[in-house]
């Protein structure tokens, strides 16, 4: 059977391995050059097992006049507004109660935790080289609200599995010497031993090299997918803009443009751009990962780099302010954490990308209204800790 996985991001090249796995004759296509050029290139680096907590949040509603009006740095409202936005902001708002916070939290935190399991399997199974390492993840808090939202989060987790513990900033710092070099301020931090790190990009760039040599995984790069081909109803194949391709099934894993090719509704994925800048490492780097939850930034020691990745803009697909997003995003890491990294080197690697932000933060993975048109994509902020799970999970329902 063959089938067709459109999407060369950590989502598609992990949907094509387990589908391949199962003895599928798998073609991915991306219309970029090279895997991973959309927002798994760059992310954060962090596999968040312990964090999933949904955006959409009690109190959520009541900051968001602020945040339109542009209150916090780290966050730019100005979408280009349509009724696929309204519909997502209308169904955002509705996730914000504190059952469907609950819900969603923990549901995300379930395939996390399936995740973790698997990509172990495959790092194992396949000797990647990706900068993967048990780090540890040190979520620090200034304000005594987030520090009693956290002690309620902290117990949720721990009856779900995970090892996640409420520290003072005394023992946070024993965990991370590096933080007394850190801007002082901080109440408390939430220390999770079970999180990782790992480059997403390598990761998905060995694994598609493996998937070509050692299970015949082709790669269809340099090739948009603009419409599915439809026989008697059914899915047939993908149309490209040079052509057509046959298939049994077809995944859409197309992130943040999913909605585009179809299978999922219009409203069901909004764009979330956010930022990285990859730097040499400074004289206090920290070896675990930390998240600032106030300005939205997280540090990750990616082999012999650092990694500075965070904000969150609702700009349609627009990169016209990148640079200066990115300019505003150093500048606070510099106040947070002036020792961690050489802010200053010419060496460095700066980049934007699409997160694909569904309204309760819960990916889409599953069958379509169309037979044999399957859908895996709406990762969010979480997509590389996702990933393995939601494509294990799509393949198995596949076959
Ligand atoms: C700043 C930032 C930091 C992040 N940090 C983390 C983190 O620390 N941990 C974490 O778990 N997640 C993180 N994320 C989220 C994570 O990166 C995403 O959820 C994940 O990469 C989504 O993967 P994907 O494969 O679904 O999408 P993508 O990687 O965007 O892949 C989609 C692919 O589809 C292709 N495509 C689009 N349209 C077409 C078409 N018509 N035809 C052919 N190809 C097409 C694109 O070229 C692209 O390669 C972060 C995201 C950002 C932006």
């Amino acid at each position: 059977m063959r089938v067709i996985v459109l999407g060369a991001g950590v989502v598609g090249v992990t949907t094509a391995c387990y589908l391949a796995k199962k003895g599928f004759d798998v073609t991915v296509i991306d219309r970029a050059d090279s895997v991973a050029a959309g927002a798994s290139h760059g992310n954060g680096g962090q596999l968040s097992y312990s964090f999933t907590d949904a955006l959409a949040r009690p109190g959520m509603p009541g900051r968001l006049p602020g945040l339109m009006a542009g209150r916090d740095p780290a966050i730019r409202i100005r979408p280009p507004l349509n009724f696929a936005l309204l519909r997502w902001g209308f169904d955002f708002l509705r996730q914000c109660s504190s059952k469907n916070f609950h819900d969603n939290t923990v549901s995300v935190l379930q395939l996390a935790l399936q995740s973790s399991l698997l990509l172990q399997q495959l790092v194992s199974e396949f000797d990647i080289d990706f900068a993967f390492r048990a780090a540890g993840k040190l979520a620090l808090l200034r304000e005594p609200a987030e520090v009693h939202a956290a002690e309620k989060s902290v117990a949720l987790k721990n009856r779900h599995g995970c090892n996640v513990r409420l520290l003072t900033i005394s023992e946070a710092t024993a965990v991370e010497p590096s933080l007394s070099a850190m801007r002082s301020g901080y109440v408390a931090a939430v220390y999770s031993r079970d999180d990782h790190v790992g480059d997403a990009r390598m990761f998905a760039r060995e694994l598609a090299a493996r998937l070509r040599m050692q299970y015949g995984v082709a790669f269809l790069l340099g090739h948009e997918a603009t419409d599915l081909v439809r026989v008697g109803g059914r899915a047939a194949g993908v149309r490209l803009i040079d052509g057509e391709i046959a298939a049994d099934a077809v995944v859409n894993c197309l992130g943040a443009w999913a909605p585009a090719f179809g299978g999922v509704p219009d409203n069901a994925i909004q764009p979330v751009r956010g930022y990285s800048v990859t730097l040499p490492p400074g004289k206090r780097v920290p070896a675990v990962s930390i998240s600032d939850i106030e300005h939205r930034i997280v540090f990750s020691k990616l082999d012999e780099k650092l990694r500075i990745a965070g904000f969150a803009d609702f700009v349609g697909f627009e990169e016209a302010d990148d640079i200066y997003r990115i300019d505003r995003m150093l500048r606070l890491a510099r106040i947070v954490a002036p020792d961690a990294a050489d802010y200053a080197a010419v060496d460095r690697h700066e980049w934007g990308g699409f997160r694909p932000m569904t309204a309760n933060s819960r990916p889409i993975v599953g069958a379509t209204k169309i037979p044999g048109l399957y859908v895996n994509c709406g990762h969010g902020m979480l997509g590389w800790t996702l990933a393995c799970a939601s494509a294990f999970n799509i393949a198995r329902q596949i076959s």
